[in-house]
């Protein structure tokens, strides 16, 4: 069982990743740099930078190895990158990142579509990707992130029980921390209390973070059953950018800066400056101007009640 809940949460900023591989527009390495700066500024001390797939399948995130190597010089910054393979894990581990992320689909058709392998090819690339980091000595976190671990567009139903072996294969295999993701916006606060429950049960504290889509208006909802259920590390994107190009239909991560006054309004200490965060999604509306974003409480602010040193 998780230990009692402590007033802190972490969010992990996911929006140049998730956010900007499903937008055909490739925004400027100076823009991106300028908003890792500015999401640094507002309090985030992660921030998944982009994603080491080939540059001709996905040129909106060509510039990863540069944006590493700057996020690098931000003070305190825990920095990530999404791997597909064996061979985007060993630019990871070249451009210096703390962490990689390794997405496992718990659903086979989606895993096909995705990566082309099946869920347990995947567990071979983990397993390779893990001795490939030791032998070179690289100290770089390997993530598994088990994707579509509530339903998947494709394939439909995703049985808990496959989800919770893949959890406990990867880290069988020496994947350092596991995660759950709701891709497709199909999770409901029931679901993720017994899913993730069961999940802690069997990865315990190497069961480290939650990712959730709001597709379907229920992503700050899944947040906080996650929380509940013991989750302290939350996966958003600002403005709720996202989706995944092989989920049809799939669309917004959580919005980072809902999340922040989510947990701000409960005394739940993150270290994130709510107000900047709004005045960075203003301006990630000129950057994206004409693609459509997403969140609440932009629209109205932040009400008069909430607590000063929360804010
Ligand atoms: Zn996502």
């Amino acid at each position: 069982m998780p230990a009692p809940n402590p007033p802190a949460a972490a969010v992990r900023e996911v929006g140049l990743r998730d956010g900007l591989q499903s937008l055909a527009r490739t925004v400027p390495t100076a823009t991106k740099r300028e908003w890792l700066r500015a999401a640094h500024a507002a309090g985030l001390r992660e921030i998944e930078v982009g994603s080491f797939v080939p540059p001709k399948l996905m040129p909106q995130l060509a510039d990863t190895a540069e944006l590493v190597a700057f996020a690098k010089t931000l003070p305190g910054l825990n920095v990530t990158v999404l791997v597909p393979n064996l061979k985007g894990a060993e630019r990871a581990f070249e451009s210096g990142a703390d962490a990689l992320l390794l997405p496992l689909s718990a659903s086979h058709a989606h895993s096909l579509a995705n990566l082309r392998k099946a869920p347990d090819d995947v567990l071979r690339e983990a397993e390779a990707i893990v001795a490939r980091r030791d032998e070179l000595g690289a100290r770089c976190h390997v993530e598994v992130g088990i994707s579509t671990a509530f339903g998947c567009t494709l394939q439909g139903r995703v049985e808990p029980a496959e989800v919770l072996r893949l959890v406990r294969a990867a880290l069988d295999l020496g994947a350092d921390e596991v995660g759950l993701a709701d891709t497709v916006g199909y999770a409901d606060p029931a679901a993720v209390a017994s899913l993730f429950g069961r999940a802690f049960e069997v990865a315990g504290e190497r069961l480290t973070w939650a990712h959730f889509h709001d597709t379907r208006g229920l992503g700050l909802a899944n947040v906080y059953a996650a929380w509940q259920a013991g989750m302290r590390r939350f996966d958003a994107s600002l403005a709720g950018i996202g989706g995944c190009p092989h989920a049809p239909g799939a669309s917004g991560n959580v919005a980072t800066e809902d999340v922040a006054y989510l947990f701000a309004s409960m005394g739940v200490v993150t270290g994130l400056d709510v107000p900047a965060l709004l005045a960075l999604r203003r301006q990630l509306g000129q950057w994206l101007d004409g693609e459509p974003l997403h969140g609440h409480v932009w629209r109205a602010g932040l009400p008069k009640t909430l607590r000063a040193e929360a804010a």
